[in-house]
């Protein structure tokens, strides 16, 4: 049949390898293929799933062309995700096929759904009637359809009779449609009364629907001022034009009381999209999305990647959130490519954060996007009052980490039947162990970074690798019994101190590795909420949207970690987290309390969170990423080179860097030592690339990477343009 149609029709189609392009894959006569179909094609050995790709099939020697094996039963993959698709791989340098794998995330999804079994009245009745077959006469009286083992159940009778009624053509057999993941929301359902503020915004954003086209919106607003409420008016609006909606948010998997105001809201639940989803479940959504039978997805920054049929707007909450940026295969900023999208697909964007990102507040100051303000909390609900704890003036006591001041605070916190949590964003139990004999440390065998103690667990854990290891005796260099002294606390040494200074309260630890994975922090944020627990030890976890109405003091255990380290970003990411950690205070109008316990009080971030004053903070940090030509007055991009031995990582960055093409406008900073100079058991050199705001790093780098030797044995080079550390 191929032989009879010779020549034969020739498509491109990408396949979820990383190759420079698509391949040419022949059209056997008789298949109808288009840009966008989802197809079955032979690659070496194997068959992949691949999307046909627009443009011509390449020159291809027609014997060495392979048809296309199958065309699945499903939505063509729209242009506008397509144009996406190469969008992202052109931006991030990655190869499009790498791009298109995030795309087909679902394999099973793309043979239809089997449709279910069901069973439907005739209009016939039984010659003999018993008490089971009337209870299933009655149930069915108004004539809908059932499945076999609802309408079972429904009517309290066994299979058996439903079969019964059947074989005597009182009822039929049908197909029905499997049924939907989550019901279709509806716009209508339980608005609430926005206040002025909240009204005035989302007028703004509806407006931006309305008119229809690409805008980029921001809420900017403190937390607890209502922000999801007013996007919540926005999605009712798309929804009401027939379009559907993404959600982005950070951490969607711990963010379940997100589902439920939704529900609230809208009648119905959002479809969820993340990585804990059952197979089952993605290949469901993942179908259902490309259908349009859903309508709303919440999701983390892969449901970016999901096929709409219509999408019509994105939200992305919290933007500032590193958790947006993936650092793997293909390295992207959600927030970034949500806008990209958007302006691809002709549709409003809105960003929602208490503590915007300095990328996008020089956006809004550029008039790239649209700022909405919401200044003050809902209701009568106040922002806590903040005060810093000098901890040169107020020592904790020998071997204790928490000032006599914040356990007093604490003190009166739970005298008056409130919560308090106390945060320190580093996970475990100390975050070194030293040997008081012979000084040993130690140290991940695979990365340049110590081991950290997890006594609940009872190991040395790796925070970089996952390595681990049985937490020791003996220290391994000198033979030394019991003087192995942890350094430094993490969050299970404050619960250890908390749980012997407050021996009465509740307490809880938040913390994403211990036991019981996220199904117990559900549970347990849950819980808090409900006001289980009276004193709750958390890292940045406990940091995010969640509203606990109890919680009157947030004490931050160490407002300097984060502050420490040399990454030009330090200042913004120590201002958003603790604001946004203290922001868990006082969200019913009670009145609350944060407290920094801190070293360097006058520290203008410090002194920026403490006095509320966020245009201060912002001013500041924008100064002086205008000064240094730091993102995003100018652009930046990472070159990592990672190899088995440190010789080869670092000779070939150096080569790399020998290959840059001429460039006036360009500079290249390194090969230094990359953050994390030993990951994994490999070494890893990084050049950084530092172009003016017009620049074409892209280009740069892609003329470099071609001039370069090719990368032979262990070795990797990997690019990651905006890096979030530089
Ligand atoms: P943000 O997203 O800005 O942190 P939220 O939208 O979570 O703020 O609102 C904070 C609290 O105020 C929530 O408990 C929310 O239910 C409540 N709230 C906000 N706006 C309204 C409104 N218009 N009507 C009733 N409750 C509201
Ligand atoms: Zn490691």
């Amino acid at each position: 049949m191929f032989e009879d149609s010779y020549p034969p029709r020739v498509v491109p189609v990408l396949v979820p390898m990383p190759a420079p392009g698509p391949y040419s894959y022949a059209v056997p006569e008789g298949m109808i293929v288009m840009p966008g179909s989802i197809v079955r094609v032979p690659l070496g050995p194997r068959q992949v799933a691949g999307i046909v790709w627009d443009g011509e099939g390449g020159d291809v020697n027609p014997k060495k062309l392979r048809p296309i094996t199958q065309v699945f039963q499903c939505p063509p993959v729209p242009e506008e995700m397509r144009r996406f698709v190469d969008w992202v791989a052109a931006y991030t340098l990655s190869r499009p096929g790498m791009v298109a794998r995030m795309v087909l995330r679902a394999p099973e999804a793309f043979e239809p759904e089997r449709a279910v079994e069901g069973v439907v009245r005739t209009g016939l009745v039984p010659e003999k009637m018993t008490a089971a077959r009337k209870r299933v006469l009655e149930i069915t009286e108004n004539g809908l359809s059932w499945t076999r083992s609802g309408l079972s159940h429904a009517s309290g009778v066994s299979t058996s009779v439903i079969d019964g009624l059947i074989a005597q053509n009182v009822f039929s057999r049908i197909e029905l449609q499997p049924p939907p993941v989550v019901a279709v929301p509806d716009p209508g359902y339980g608005a609430n009364a926005l206040s002025e503020d909240q009204a005035a915004a989302a007028e703004t954003l509806k407006a931006a629907i309305d008119k229809g086209g690409f805008q980029s919106l921001l809420i900017d607003g403190v937390t607890g001022s209502g922000k999801t409420e007013v996007y919540f008016e926005a999605v009712a609006r798309a929804l009401e034009k027939g379009r559907q909606v993404l959600i982005l948010l950070p951490e969607i998997a711990l963010t379940q009381a997100f589902l439920d105001r939704f529900e609230n809201r809208f009648g119905s639940r959002p479809a969820e999209w993340h990585s804990e989803l059952s197979p089952r479940m993605r290949e469901r959504v993942w179908r259902q999305v490309a259908e349009g039978r859903i309508r709303v997805v919440a999701g983390a920054r892969s449901a970016l990647f999901l096929p709409f049929e219509d999408l019509g707007l994105i939200i992305v909450d919290e933007e500032h959130d590193p958790a947006y940026k993936q650092e793997d295969r293909v390295f992207y900023n959600a927030r970034d490519m949500a806008v990209v999208r958007g302006h691809i697909g002709r549709f409003p964007v809105v960003l929602a954060s208490a503590t915007p990102s300095v990328e996008t507040r020089v956006n809004a100051q550029q008039g790239r996007y649209q700022r909405i303000e919401l200044a003050s909390r809902f209701a009568d609900a106040a922002l806590p009052t903040l005060k810093t704890i000098d901890m040169r003036k107020s020592p904790p006591a020998r071997g204790s980490f928490l000032s006599p001041a914040l356990v007093e605070a604490v003190q009166d916190t739970l005298a008056r039947k409130e919560q308090a949590l106390l945060f320190l964003n580093r996970r475990g139990y100390a975050p070194l162990t030293l040997c008081r004999v012979c000084g040993h440390r130690f140290q991940c065998p695979q990365c340049s970074s110590w081991l950290v103690e997890h006594r609940f667990r009872n190991q040395l854990m790796c925070h970089h690798c996952g390595h681990h290891e049985p937490s020791p005796e003996a220290c391994p260099a000198c033979g030394a019994l019991d003087h192995l002294a942890p350094c430094g606390p993490g969050v299970e040494r404050i619960a250890e101190e908390v749980v012997a200074q407050f021996p009465e309260a509740r307490t809880i630890i938040l913390s994403s590795d211990m036991p019981g994975g996220t199904k117990r922090l559900r549970l347990e944020l849950d819980a808090i909420a409900k006001g289980e627990a009276d004193i709750v030890i958390g890292t940045q976890l406990v940091a995010k949207g969640h509203n606990f109405p109890n919680m009157t003091l947030v004490g931050v255990v160490d407002a300097d970690l984060g502050l420490a380290n040399g990454d030009p970003r330090a200042a913004e990411r120590t201002f958003q987290l603790l604001s946004q950690v203290t922001g868990r205070a006082g969200r019913t109008g009670k009145k609350s309390v944060g407290l920094l316990q801190t070293y360097q009080p006058e520290h203008p971030v410090i002194r920026s969170i403490v006095s509320g004053d966020r245009e201060s903070f912002y001013a500041r940090e924008i100064g002086e990423r205008e000064k240094a030509m730091l993102p995003p007055f100018g652009r930046l991009a990472g070159i990592v080179v990672s190899a088995e031995t440190r010789a080869e990582a670092e000779g070939h960055a150096r080569q790399l860097r020998r290959a840059a093409p001429p460039a006036p406008d360009i500079a290249i900073l390194g090969p230094a030592e990359a953050p994390l100079a030993v990951l994994a058991g490999r070494h890893r050199f990084r050049l950084l690339v530092q172009g003016e705001k017009r620049s074409d790093l892209q280009g740069f780098i892609r003329q470099l990477l071609e001039r370069a030797p090719k990368e032979r044995g262990s070795l990797r080079v990997h690019v990651d343009i905006d890096p979030q550390s530089f």
